[in-house]
């Protein structure tokens, strides 16, 4: 199978993990795994129930109790699609457990979720008391459904990324949003030393995207970029203060729950911890050089476009 962004069928051996091999494309330099695994072995790996409970290599570090992060970062995340779109109706791919779903909710959109793991969909059922689809495919939704449709840490586990774009171009209005984000294979670290690279975990991971080749896989799908963001890299801080800055959220509240009239000692505790950080990243490096991820946020264009 050729290069999902630019169709070439040349491609260099670049890493082997797992006993997959990741491929180099030589004409736009998208990193996928090659040859890819079939769709029945990738939804066998998705029913296993440890994979999102920290079981074993892959997977999430106990989903369910990385709760209230996730809705802290769902709360940032609409923030911004509501600067570009008011609410409206939202598909969420790769839901989990539904808990952007229910943040988003709360805010007033009418929401639905697509999820493959079917113990995270059942749970997200429970939570919205709504059906979660297991596939964008199998989902019943007719063309020009939604507003905006979501795509959190989704794109690097699918074979055909090109393949999905193109059924959310679909499924969205003209004029609609595009939100995803996806681990940044074009930061500094990954280019220097790949094979220490976490990220890099076939089967679960499949395609690995710098701003470049995810840019240009959106624009090739129909889409226009409004904003490309550097998701801030992650401060590994001494277990003790992470835990102070938590309790502190917890005790006081955050910008979004304001549950004590302290709330802003919160924010302001966390932002002078990363400050140092955040100064030497701004003076010396583009952000992507450091960001551990990538988020992204496209309109769908009128006419639909398949260049490559
Ligand atoms: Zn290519």
């Amino acid at each position: 199978m050729s290069c999902c962004i630019c169709s070439a069928d040349t491609a260099r051996p670049f890493l082997e993990k797992n006993g997959y091999s990741i491929v180099r494309c030589e004409q736009c330099g998208f990193l996928y795994v090659h040859p890819r695994p079939s769709s029945e072995e990738l939804r066998a790996f998705y029913q296993n129930p440890g994979y999102f409970q920290g079981e074993g290599a892959y997977g999430y570090d106990s989903y369910v109790a990385q709760r209230s992060e996730i809705e802290r970062v769902a709360n940032e995340r609409l923030m911004t699609i509501e600067s570009f779109i008011s609410p409206g109706r939202l598909l969420d791919v790769g839901c989990a457990s539904g808990y952007f779903l229910s943040v988003a909710r709360r805010r007033g959109w009418r929401v639905e979720g697509v999820e493959i793991a079917q113990a995270m969909a059942r749970a997200a059922e429970e939570l919205l008391h709504q059906p979660i689809y297991s596939t964008l495919d199998a989902a019943p939704f007719p063309p020009q459904s939604f507003d905006v449709i979501t795509l959190w840490e989704y794109i690097e586990h699918i074979p055909d990324p090109r393949a999905d774009l193109l059924r959310v171009y679909e499924l969205l209005k003209p004029g609609g949003l595009l939100a995803l984000s996806t681990p940044n294979a074009g930061q500094r670290a990954v280019v220097k030393a790949p094979a220490r690279w976490r990220e890099f975990k076939p089967p679960e991971h499949l395609g690995f995207f710098t701003r470049q080749t995810l840019e240009r896989l959106v624009r090739a799908c129909g889409f226009q970029p409004v904003l490309l963001r550097a998701i801030a890299p992650h401060l590994r801080l001494p277990e003790m203060i992470e835990h102070g800055i938590t309790l502190c959220r917890e005790t006081l509240g955050d910008r979004h729950t304001r549950r004590t009239p302290f709330w802003w000692i919160y924010s302001l505790t966390r932002r002078m911890v990363s400050l140092p950080f955040r100064i030497v990243q701004k003076l010396i490096f583009s952000p992507f050089d450091y960001s551990q991820g990538i988020e992204l946020y496209a309109r769908r264009g009128v006419e639909q476009k398949r260049e490559t």
